[in-house]
Formats: C-alpha cells, sequence, structure tokens
C-alpha cells in the first residue's frame, strides 16, 4: 500500500520513468497533463492511474535499480550490471564488514547495506564535501522506514590515513586505487577481499603493474573482469538485441589478502 512520503515511480506509455515522493493533495505535473497523489496514496503497488491529459501510467514502489538511476548524482554511480558482479565477485554475505572509498552518490553504498543485512556494517569515505552530503541525502530516502545495519559515512580522504581494521572487504571507486593498496591491505583480514572498480584500461595497467611489483606476495590476483548486458525487444513478428546498448562502463579488479 502506498502511504504518504513514499517513493513511487510512474511509467508512461513509452516508457519513460517518473520519480516522486507522495504528498497528500499534491500533484505530478508533464507534458500529458497532472496526476493526482491522492489517487495513489492508500492504493496497492503496482497502479494504473490516467493523467488529468488520458495519459494511462503504471505506478510501482521504485527498486533500487530504478532508484539509484533516478536519484539525485554528484559523482557518476556505478552502473547496476557492474554492482551485481561486484556483490558476487567480492562475495559481499550479510553480516560482512565492508569499507568502501569513494562514497559518490551512495549506489553502490545501498546495494552494500543491503547486501550486509541487519548484522552487516558499511564504513565509507567521501572526500568532497558536497558528494558526501548528496549521498548522505539519496541514502537516507531510499532507506527510510527500512531497518538496515551499521552505516557510518565520513567526510575523509583516504590518503589522510584509514582508522578501520579487521574489514572482510575493500571496495575502491576512484581514480587511483593503486595509490592506496598499502593502506586498504591494513584495514582488512587475512583472506579478505579488495576489489578496484576501473573505466580505463591505463587504470587497470597502472594497477596490475603495481601489483606485479609491490603487492605479488602480499596479495593473492582473483582477476580482471568486465561485464556486458545486452537488452533484447520484442515488437510483433521481430525479436531482436536492442539498437542502443550501454556499450561501456567500467572493470573490476579483485584481490585476496594473503597471511
Ligand atoms: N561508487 C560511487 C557510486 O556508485 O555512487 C561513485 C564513486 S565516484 C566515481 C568516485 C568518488 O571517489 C568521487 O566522489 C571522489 O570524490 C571520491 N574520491 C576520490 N579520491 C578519494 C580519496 N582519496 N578519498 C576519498 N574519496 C575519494
Amino acid at each position: 500500500i502506498f502511504k504518504e512520503e513514499d517513493l513511487a515511480l510512474l511509467i508512461d506509455s513509452k516508457g519513460r520513468k517518473y520519480l516522486v515522493s507522495l504528498k497528500k493533495d499534491a500533484t505530478f505535473s508533464f507534458h500529458k497533463g497532472y496526476v493526482q497523489f491522492n489517487d495513489i496514496i492508500g492504493k496497492n503497488d503496482g497502479l494504473k492511474v490516467f493523467s488529468s491529459m488520458g495519459e494511462k501510467l503504471y505506478v510501482f514502489k521504485p527498486t533500487l535499480e530504478e532508484y539509484i538511476l533516478k536519484m539525485k548524482r554528484g559523482a557518476q554511480i556505478i552502473y547496476p550490471k557492474d554492482i551485481s558482479r561486484i556483490i558476487t565477485l567480492l562475495d559481499i554475505f550479510p553480516g560482512a564488514k565492508v569499507f568502501e572509498a569513494g562514497t559518490g552518490s551512495g549506489a553502490l553504498t545501498l546495494y552494500l547495506l543491503r547486501a550486509v543485512g541487519e548484522s552487516g556494517k558499511i564504513v565509507s569515505y567521501e572526500k568532497r564535501k558536497d558528494f558526501h552530503e548528496t549521498a548522505k541525502v539519496n541514502i537516507e530516502k531510499f532507506m527510510k522506514n527500512k531497518s538496515y545495519g551499521e552505516l557510518t559515512l565520513e567526510n575523509k580522504d583516504i590518503s589522510e590515513g584509514i582508522d578501520e581494521k579487521d574489514f572482510d572487504r575493500v571496495i575502491l571507486d576512484l581514480t587511483e586505487p593503486w595509490l592506496f593498496l598499502d593502506k586498504v591491505i591494513d584495514v582488512l583480514k587475512p583472506g579478505g577481499i579488495i576489489g578496484c572498480y576501473l573505466t580505463t584500461v591505463l587504470q587497470i595497467y597502472s594497477l596490475m603493474e603495481e601489483f606485479d611489483k609491490k603487492f605479488y606476495d602480499r596479495l593473492y590476483k582473483i582477476g580482471i573482469f568486465e561485464l556486458l548486458e545486452r537488452k533484447w525487444e520484442k515488437e510483433g513478428l521481430s525479436l531482436r538485441p536492442a539498437l542502443r546498448m550501454v556499450a561501456h562502463t567500467g572493470f573490476i579488479v579483485a584481490f585476496r589478502k594473503l597471511s
């Protein structure tokens, strides 16, 4: 049932998605008229409504994927397809203690929060105050009225030092992760996993060079991964891959700490 202040995702006939926060007596306006929130509040998820100009809209509680693609962005988020691989490759489990840098817009942090569950713990550093604040708001908005584990968001640069110890997992989504390998190894328990998210091949090269020169006897290399996702469409007799595709997002490089 939709309640006041709940998030709702409205989808029009062209598949365009609109994320709104429901308020009593308020309306959502778009190019095909407006929708009264009072027609949504008190109704079940998966509802159909009509705008003042007769446009049909589907109304759902947003999935986390729909939410992160629509939420306010400070920094560029990690796309859901890559987040799914990070969760499996790093084996993020209920109760895990995860250290993250940088928080960015908080997209990955939200998925990590879900994956570690109520007994888990996340500490995330973000050096930019504005991004740190945006991530805080994004996370609070989605997690409102939901229970979750321990979350600490720090407005801090990891080059100034990391106070955390005995963590199960580390995930670095920042430009030069090779500069911080030394520091984050100390954050991890033996056998713990580090994942680095990178967008260019030169970054992977620099990271692997650093590993080959300095860290081969402290880390075990799990591997370098890239995920391609292709959507398919059916229209009448035509069933084929979509004409447009997100061609490149990023790479994931993972290591395990040796004891
Ligand atoms: N994973 C995030 C998400 O899904 O929303 C996006 C992270 S964004 C691409 C990279 C972030 O790392 C930026 O916000 C940047 O300010 C932050 N950053 C870069 N270097 C950092 C450092 N040394 N310490 C803390 N944060 C850092």
